[in-house]
């Protein structure tokens, strides 16, 4: 669709534009002679035969004639009738048979073949080029990430393949580069070593190639996608300053969001001590309680940050009641997420989670399951090659037959994550029909599913483009940043000057800037003040942890600059 929309656009640019109104206002010529003659069949009907025809009548006949189709149902019976009939049959053939095409071919096809032809993409940036980011690689999670650069105006300029994908993607308004990646003299022409940055998402074997060659001629920084997360080692040895294991970080994300069981394993990060933690609701015996009810403070010192609930996020209050779809984030160490597995593991009863798709990601999701302790069955239409670990039941698990004689209607969790969207929607919409609570975490291919995955009736979905996306953005600027999930992060900020010495609610942080403080880190004591109570006074040289969406992180920058 794209694509379409890039050609198009061919036609909204330069020459093509005013060709454009040329071929409106020819239009208008043809619409105009049309109705004359329509309005001249009807005199001449009337006065030459008596018959009386009304105006739809006269433009039906005169584009029937015009175009020679003549059907023939309305035709004139008199010599100047016929006359008539021949002058507007010929008038046809020259302005609409052959002036028409041949002012389309001639002002808009021709044109466009001609530009597609003598395209070549740029090979190389301007001399003084110099702060840019160069992306090497396009698919979903770069495409995602250049949206993401658009939006915070950082320059950068994408590598294509190939002329057709330069083409299409100069089209869209990027700026392209078209050459050798591995090429140093293309990278020279790239300005590599004025560059701010370099992503890579290219395969393994090229990106180790591109960042050898790329440190034969400068210390730019790179950042890659690895394909395989066995591949990071090799990635940092071949001169990546950062290698980011997508797949495993996915499955990881996918995996602590369908069990409840070992709490210690549901941590997304961590600020030092503090440790950002998620874990769903169902199966727990918080269900159906008020947060002030579960005491959950009181009994672990865990402070719940955050509530998810089908994508929305919501910072919690006292009597939010927690629902058995929500997921809860906590904050708090490592000691306080142990005493929470004990008051969790006491009242539940066996997990099981069936994981739909055992490629890369469905299995990093399947060794964390395993690491966690938490019995899982793996389905997918083939052998994984690359596992050694797993044993996966073979077949298609759009299959519901498969799925029951595996035995799904035990199971309490559902990782959805093979490679289409289709089949992803497919799967959680059958799940979903056939129990109506089990917890179904989807993986989203394409950001553009990620609403169908939840129409669907998935509880979590987990978006490949934009986590990859949050996390190069989140590398590119630098931040101490924890990625939650679409729309929302946990970031690190110093105490701005500003507010030393002022109680926690003086500071209006919320009220300016939509962030919450989800914890103050004295330089002096180690432990962070986990959910501080609004009268606590912000000490200067002290680092706020905040929670909050990219928009409302951008907000706190802006006040507190
Ligand atoms: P990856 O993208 O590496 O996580 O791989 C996705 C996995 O999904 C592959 O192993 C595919 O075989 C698997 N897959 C795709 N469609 C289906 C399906 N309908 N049933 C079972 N497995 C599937
Ligand atoms: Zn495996």
């Amino acid at each position: 669709m794209k694509t379409v929309a890039a050609e198009l656009a061919f036609f909204l640019r330069g020459q093509a534009r005013k060709n454009l109104k040329l071929l409106i206002v020819y239009c208008c010529f043809l619409f105009t002679m049309v109705l004359v003659y329509a309005m001249v069949f009807r005199h001449l009907m009337w006065y030459l035969e008596g018959r009386e025809y009304s105006i739809i009548a006269g433009i039906y006949w005169t584009i029937t004639v015009m175009t020679t189709l003549g059907f023939g149902d309305i035709t004139f019976h008199s010599e100047p009738g016929y006359i008539f009939a021949a002058l507007v049959t010929i008038s046809g053939v020259i302005f609409l048979l052959i002036l028409l095409p041949f002012g389309m071919i001639s002002l808009f096809i021709a044109p466009w073949i001609e530009e597609r032809i003598r395209y070549r993409p740029p090979p190389e940036l301007p001399n003084d080029m110099q702060g840019h980011v160069l992306i090497f690689g396009i698919d979903a999670v770069t495409r995602a990430l250049m949206r993401k650069m658009q939006g915070r105006r950082m320059p950068f300029v994408v590598i294509a393949a190939n002329h057709d994908e330069a083409y299409a993607l100069e089209a869209q308004g990027l700026r392209v580069l078209y050459g050798i990646p591995t090429d140093s003299a293309f990278l020279s022409g790239a300005r590599v070593a004025q560059a701010r940055y370099i992503i890579s998402n290219l395969g393994d074997p090229e990106t180790i190639n591109l960042s050898l060659t790329v440190r034969t001629l400068c210390e730019t920084p790179i950042a890659v996608i690895a394909e395989e997360p066995e591949h990071v080692e090799l990635l940092r040895l071949a001169g990546a300053n950062q290698a980011i294991p997508l797949s495993r970080i996915l499955g990881r994300y996918l995996a602590i969001r369908a069990t409840t069981r070992g709490a210690k394993a549901h941590v997304l990060d961590s600020f030092g001590t503090l440790l950002i933690a998620e874990i769903p609701l169902y199966g727990t015996p918080f269900v159906g309680r008020t947060l002030e009810q579960i005491s959950l403070r009181q009994q672990t010192n865990l402070a719940v940050i955050g509530l998810w609930e089908r994508g929305v996020f919501s910072i919690p209050r006292r009597d939010s009641l927690l629902s058995e779809k929500a997921l809860m984030v906590l904050a708090g160490t490592q000691e306080q997420l142990v005493a929470l597995e004990r008051l969790i593991d006491e009242k539940s009863g066996e997990d099981l989670v069936f994981v739909l798709g055992h490629g890369r990601i469905g299995c990093a999701a399947a060794s964390y399951l395993d690491n966690m302790g938490v019995p899982f069955v793996l389905v997918d239409q083939q052998e994984n090659p690359h596992c050694e670990e797993h044993s996966a039941v073979v077949g298609d698990a759009t299959s519901r037959a498969l799925l029951w004689k595996s035995g799904i209607a035990r199971a309490r969790g559902l990782i959805v994550t093979t490679n289409d969207d289709n089949s992803n929607i497919f799967m959680t919409l059958a799940a979903r029909h056939s129990n109506s609570h089990i917890r179904i975490v989807a993986r989203a291919n394409r950001e553009e599913n990620v609403d169908q995955l939840y129409a669907a009736g998935a509880d979590f979905v987990v978006s490949n483009a934009s986590v990859g996306a949050s996390i190069l953005t989140n590398v590119l600027e630098n931040k101490e940043s924890i990625y939650l999930s679409e729309g929302i992060g946990v970031f690190r900020r110093p105490l701005p000057p500003n507010l030393a010495g002022m109680r926690l609610n003086e500071a209006h942080i919320r009220r300016q800037t939509g962030c919450s403080v989800v914890a103050i880190e004295n330089s002096e004591s180690a432990e962070p003040l986990i959910m501080p109570p609004p009268e606590t006074v912000l000490e200067a040289g002290s680092d706020l942890i905040l929670i909050g969406s990219p928009e409302q992180e951008e907000d706190f920058n802006r006040t507190f600059r």
